[in-house]
């Protein structure tokens, strides 16, 4: 086993769907899932080429009311490659006898392999092997090439080479009774002897996208000449060719693909860009190099060494799963985002769950880019920026003031949230409430914070940063109501991140009050928002920015009011309750449901399909209190709590742990990894035990059946910043990074790189001792802090500090 690649021996159509989204190749422009070339979409297979951002919206009637939906579209897939022998069937993975079948995703060179040798029933055997990668700096290009060798026959070989833009969006079985057609086709042609052309455009957002395919053919490295048949038909354009191969000639075919879009920059018009694309590049290997090459760039920015104490076999795995999480992250956002207007999709361009929608998940993943390469963070943190006058009319909406992000966003920062969904259980369509879940708008300002907190980019907090926490911190005062016989402020008709409580089981309307996350983090965001407009940004531009958006002294006394009385509700004895009346609710026979129905991650399904609601329980989906203990230190919790005149002790945040942990089905992926951060200090055992759960998530589809629609990122990077930040302790708070390792007994040493403010650092932890050594610095010193012990680090100097 390597470390550096996920590898499948054999066929199985039942995991074909996971394995296509785990080898999904992409360069954050595009991704395209790793499904077979010469298979189409069948029930077993589903072949995807995503555009990243690129959706479209369709209407569909249903229980007679028409709702609109925005999808992530599935484009023309670039993939089709088949061939066959003598007139003998099309090759396919069903009718031919496999003798041996070999999938390999190399990480480390972002190639995906597939090594198969079968036979006919004419007893002839063939050897294929088929390579193919999304190129990660040439944003418009991806290559496949296939070699096929008979082994004891010679003959005639047909080879079909094709673009198909005959795609509906059917990758998510709940939503097939929404339409799905998205593409209308504009054109089809060959534009030269080895290239074919398509081009379509969505429906309604109307992004043209075209596709130029060269394909060229080589018996040992000859390059040959071949008389080419085309084949269209509306959507779909094919050339054919035929050679003779023998044991001694082996054919190759070298497919390679230019995709650009309306939407593209620096182009003229996005069929002319696909066709030079294709025109201009030299052979598949020459591609290749460059393509690994970016690659090699970016794992050594983000790559992750450990050495497992007892079980290196484990070890091996863990290091294994943890590239490929971070494999997926930088497919879905890399180098190539950072001139490009998206957000982070919570499942990738990997598939079509959540239609490609962005959610909060980025307060998952950020962190991981924040301290390898910011400027990814920048440029999605500049997606929220750019839908911010959405966002204000969102709040409008509802009759508040300031800025409210979605729960889910799309294309122009609009509520994507279904009204409705399907209950795959029950088959019935329910009220969808969770855009209740103010708490995004909370992440995004946090993200802002963070991202701030690492790169000292000044100029961004000024000028978009400052804009989006001022105008959040507007939206967090005016949707809290001031309660006078409490002389306290509070948050009504919310959900928190359990989504299993969408609200009382005793009141009609959806809606929660007092959601202890979602009020500690509005008293956060006000606090930032004084503190930013009062020492973080020059006074002219603070002059400029209060006159834009009309604040007055007497609003920000306000928001000081609100962040010193939000309230918080306790029941038992200094649990935080997850919101006002919780300890009204119903323990769950957690041990009765479990044998009866086995696997109760997704036990608001179970739940309504018995007509029941987990509103009545006391059971969460995912961490909701304890997301508190994830994102903040002890010591700033308790200076928040402090603000609030509410107590905090040593006990409170192990006792809601306890607490909260018993009460969770974990039926969200980011569920373990909040519990194994937040116990990492407590229970380093059971930790690492949730931890290594966490890492199984989408390699083995823990949710059974939901990775192959598209896999989880924030869980993805969750665990990578478990590994990395959590175990660490590294918190970039101030003007200095902090470090108070506590690695897990399992660990015996960890190695990374991170930047910090212009400066290259090389990390290397061990159960009693610390190394940094500053690489390089485009600034100068830094203020480093080890469990208390604080110094300055110039470039070229490196410190060991024990502890
Ligand atoms: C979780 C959300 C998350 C979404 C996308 C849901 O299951 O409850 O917190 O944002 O998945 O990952």
């Amino acid at each position: 086993m390597s470390v550096w690649s996920l590898v499948y021996e054999g066929f199985n159509p039942d995991e074909q769907g996971l394995r296509e989204a785990l080898c999904t190749l992409g360069n954050g422009y595009f991704c395209t899932r790793g499904a077979n070339p010469e298979a189409a979409a069948d029930g077993i297979h589903y072949p995807g080429t995503y555009l990243a951002g690129g959706y479209d919206r369709v209407k569909t009637e249903i229980k007679g009311k028409t709702i609109e939906n925005e999808d992530l579209v599935n484009m023309p897939n670039w993939l089709p490659l088949t061939f066959r022998f003598d007139d003998g069937p099309w090759f396919n993975l069903q009718d031919f006898q496999i003798i041996s079948y070999r999938q390999e995703l190399d990480m480390k060179r972002g190639i995906l392999r597939r090594l198969i040798r079968f036979r006919d029933d004419r007893n002839r055997e063939t050897h294929l092997s088929e390579s193919r990668f999304v190129h990660m700096r040439a944003r418009h290009m991806a290559a496949l090439q296939t070699t096929i060798a008979p082994e004891n026959w010679s003959g005639r070989i047909e080879i079909q080479c094709a673009l198909d833009g005959r795609i509906v969006n059917a990758g998510v079985e709940r939503y097939k009774d929404l339409n799905s057609q998205h593409l209308n086709y504009l054109e089809t042609s060959e534009v030269d002897e080895e290239t074919i052309y398509l081009k379509v455009r969505t429906v309604q957002s109307r992004i043209e996208l075209a596709q130029a395919a060269r394909t060229r053919i080589y018996v040992d490295n000859d390059l040959q000449t071949l008389t080419r048949r085309t084949v269209s038909e509306p959507g779909y354009i094919a050339q054919r060719f035929s050679l003779e191969a023998s044991p001694a000639n082996a054919v190759t075919i070298q497919k390679i693909i230019g995709l650009s879009t309306s939407r593209d920059d620096g182009i003229s018009e996005c069929g002319l860009q696909a066709k030079k694309c294709v025109r201009n590049v030299y052979d598949f290997s020459q591609l290749m190099e460059s393509h690994v090459l970016a690659w090699k760039h970016l794992w050594q920015r983000f790559d992750v060494e450990f050495e497992h104490e007892r079980h290196p076999d484990e070890n091996e795995r863990a290091e294994m799963i943890l590239h490929l999480h971070i494999f997926h992250l930088l497919q879905t956002t890399s180098i190539n985002t950072m001139d490009i207007d998206i957000g982070v999709p919570s499942r990738g361009w990997h598939g079509e769950a959540y239609r490609g929608h962005i959610l909060w998940d980025e307060l998952f993943i950020f962190p991981i880019l924040n301290l390898r390469l910011p400027a990814i963070t920048r440029a999605l943190l500049m997606y929220r920026y750019r839908r911010l006058d959405e966002a204000r009319f969102n709040a409008r909406k509802i009759g508040c003031r300031g800025a409210m992000y979605p729960w889910q966003s799309g294309s122009s920062g609009r509520e994507e949230s279904q009204e409705i969904h399907l209950n795959p259980k029950s088959g019935r369509w329910i009220a969808d409430n969770s855009q209740l879940q103010r708490h995004v708008n909370a992440a995004i300002a946090f993200n802002i914070w963070q991202y701030y907190q690492v790169t000292d980019d000044k100029e961004f907090l000024s000028h978009y940063g400052a804009e989006m926490i001022l105008e959040i911190a507007r939206f967090w005062a005016s949707i809290s109501t001031y309660n006078s016989k409490l002389n306290r402020y509070e948050i009504h008709g919310v959900m928190g991140p359990d989504e299993y409580h969408e609200g009382y089981p005793w009141e009609e309307q959806p809606g929660l009050s007092n959601n202890a996350y979602t009020n500690i983090m509005a008293v956060w965001v006000l606090n930032r928002a004084v503190e930013i407009l009062h020492h973080f940004i020059p006074e002219d531009r603070k002059k400029e920015i209060c006159e834009t958006l009309d604040i007055q002294a007497d609003e920000i006394s306000l928001w000081m009011d609100i962040s010193r009385k939000m309230r918080i509700v306790f029941h038992d004895d200094g649990i935080i309750s997850q919101f006002e009346h919780y300890e009204r609710l119903e323990e769950l026979d957690w041990e009765g449901l479990s044998k009866r129905y086995g696997d109760i991650q997704r036990l608001d399904r179970i739940l309504e399909a018995q007509n029941d609601t987990p509103n009545r329980y006391k059971a969460s989906k995912q961490a909701d209190v304890l997301m508190l203990f994830y994102l903040f230190s002890a010591e700033e919790l308790r200076e928040i709590f402090d603000r609030l005149d509410y107590p905090f002790q040593y006990e409170t945040i192990p006792k809601n742990i306890d607490y909260y942990i018993q009460r969770t089905s974990h039926g969200s992926t980011l569920s373990r990894v909040v519990h194994a951060w937040v116990l990492a200090r407590q229970d380093r055992e059971k930790s690492w035990k949730l931890f290594r759960e966490a890492l199984q998530s989408d390699v083995i589809d823990i949710q059974g059946g939901t990775t192959p629609e598209g896999i989880h990122l924030g869980a993805m990077a969750g665990t990578v910043d478990l590994i990395k930040r959590g175990y660490t302790g590294i918190e970039p708070r101030g003007d200095a990074l902090r470090f108070n390792p506590c690695l897990p007994q399992e660990l015996g040493r960890l190695s990374m790189q991170v930047r910090y403010r212009g400066h290259t650092l090389e990390l290397d932890f061990m159960s009693n001792k610390m190394k940094v050594n500053a690489l390089r610095a485009a600034e100068g010193p830094i203020t480093v802090a080890v469990k208390e012990k604080a110094f300055e680090l110039k470039a070229g100097e490196s410190k060991e500090i024990a502890f």
